[in-house]
């Protein structure tokens, strides 16, 4: 097995996951204003949409996580805990390569 740092999975991921959060303080900020100006129901709303979409994060993120192609064969992989090197590997058995995702285990935990 060769280890290789991933071209691309860490940029996107990262860029995804702060969107992602971003668009999420705003539901949550907005719900707030919302119900503290008795706007009840798109208060709500919002606040409900904030939930739903932390969930839809969290699952998505472990989506992303665990369906990385292989750069070079397109592949599947396999991803799991480096627990030696804290991050994230994908394992690709058809090109024998450990793909390094760049991403740490104690801040996915
Ligand atoms: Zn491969």
């Amino acid at each position: 097995m060769t280890i290789k740092d991933h071209p691309s999975f860490a940029a996107q991921f990262q860029r995804w996951f702060i969107r992602a959060w971003l668009i999420d303080v705003g539901l949550f900020a907005g719900g707030l204003y919302s119900l503290k100006h008795n706007d009840i129901i798109l208060g709500w709303t919002l606040a409900f949409g904030f939930v739903g979409f932390t969930l839809f994060i969290l699952a998505y993120g472990y989506y992303q996580l665990f369906h990385v192609a292989c750069p070079d064969c397109s592949g599947q992989t396999t991803t799991q805990k480096s627990n030696s090197r804290q991050v994230w590997i994908a394992v690709c058995t058809h090109c024998k390569v450990t793909w390094n995702l760049k991403i740490g285990t104690q801040a996915v935990d």
